[in-house]
């Protein structure tokens, strides 16, 4: 069994964005030689998420408005965590947007349904935030 390991920097300018990685992803299966097998994607953060669904603006928007009802920034004197940081919101968010996808390899390549992209999700940037890529196969 073969293993490939990559980690990418992200740093987003506004403190929540979500970003297409898919290009990223399979620019890595290629790297790995890996015909058969599986990659791991997953935020090395607990504020930011790894995640599979559309890439279109409209729901992106709602993403973020939904994921504001739910756990709005503000104001930061509503969460306990925001002692000496601000950032509850994006604790909340990222738990629910989730840690990591798993995604076969199939023939060199990402096995993803037709509407399926994977996404950087972002919800307390403007720093480096590291991103692991690992793929295990043959
Ligand atoms: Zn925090």
């Amino acid at each position: 069994m073969k293993s490939y390991r990559e980690v990418f920097i992200v740093h987003t300018p506004s403190r929540r964005k979500l970003i297409n990685i898919t290009e990223k992803l399979s620019q890595a299966v290629r790297k790995s030689g890996i015909k058969e097998g599986l990659l791991l994607c997953n935020s090395m953060h607990i504020t930011s998420s790894v995640f599979i669904n559309d890439d279109e603006s409209g729901l992106h928007q709602d993403f973020e408005n939904w994921l504001e009802k739910l756990a709005p920034e503000k104001p930061y004197s509503m969460y306990y965590h925001n002692t000496y940081e601000d950032n509850a919101d994006a604790h909340l968010k990222r738990t629910i947007m989730g840690r990591e996808v798993v995604i076969a390899i199939t023939n060199g390549e990402l096995d993803l349904g037709t509407w399926e992209r994977v996404f950087y999700g972002e919800f307390d940037g403007k720093r480096d935030k590291s991103v692991l890529i690992k793929i295990i196969g043959e």
